[in-house]
């Protein structure tokens, strides 16, 4: 059934069912069409409104939790005017508002969303920067710099930064050294949260995309503690 009502036949049974991605516009036909429920559609555009009814229904847990909203991704400041109305409206409603990044935006919507934002969950993952072109394929200095305006601007007591732990990648003694030298040299830093790399292998192969991750292991604890303990030596708070 979900091949009839595909309308640009992005589905094709040889054998097995395959959907052609580049073709598939995320209508939606086939989901609704599936009467064992085995195709489902994952995510949903919103408007301002619409997304701002979903978040008032938990202002109540908010308060009572002292939590709120966390804008992730992928990265928010790439949906940057889109986040600054919510953010905007969230503020409004005395919402705490947190924005995890990998601080890679021009300063002017790194500005614009810091008049909002109560916290930065802000990634840092490699300081060299021909190894952040190699495996982000992009240059870090604007991530670099975007962190340095953060907290020259008064706001490091807002901001927790976040090291994803990937073996042989983010985790080696020279990326670890450099982390903590540029960290110290960022006055009012106050913690950082170690993030150890799970294989999501598995989560691309479904969606037939191709996984260019070579790393498969989990980094051991031993590691953990070791770059827990080089952090905490430089007076972060540190949590695995
Ligand atoms: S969601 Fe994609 S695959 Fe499914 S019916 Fe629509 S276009 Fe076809």
């Amino acid at each position: 059934d979900c091949a009839k009502v595909c309308p640009t036949g992005a589905i094709e049974f040889k054998g097995k069912p395959r959907i052609f991605r580049p073709l598939c516009t995320a209508c939606g036909n086939c989901s609704d069409a599936c009467p064992a429920g085995a195709l489902r559609l994952v995510g949903k555009e919103y408007t301002v409104e619409e997304l701002m009814k979903e978040i008032e229904k938990d202002v109540l847990y908010f308060d009572n939790s002292g939590g709120g909203v966390t804008f992730s991704g992928g990265e928010p400041l790439f949906q940057a005017d889109f986040l600054l109305e919510v953010l905007k409206e969230c503020k409004n409603r005395y919402i705490h508002k947190a924005l995890d990044t990998a601080g890679f935006a021009s300063r002017e919507v790194l500005a614009s969303a810091m008049s909002y934002v109560d916290l930065f969950l802000y990634d840092l993952k490699l300081i060299d920067e021909k190894q952040h072109i190699k495996y982000t394929g992009v240059s870090n200095t604007l991530i670099k710099e975007n962190l340095r305006f953060l907290v020259d601007s008064g706001r490091a007591q807002d901001v927790i930064l976040r090291f994803p732990v990937i073996p042989g990648i983010t985790d080696t003694p020279d990326n670890v050294d450099d982390m903590a030298e540029f960290i110290s040299n960022l006055r009012g830093l106050r913690e950082i949260n170690l993030l150890p790399f799970h294989d999501v292998s598995e989560k691309y192969h479904r969606l037939d995309r191709e996984y260019l991750m070579t790393v498969r292991k989990s980094p051991p604890q031993e590691k953990l503690l070791e770059i827990k303990e080089k952090f905490e030596s430089i007076g972060l708070r540190v949590k695995i």
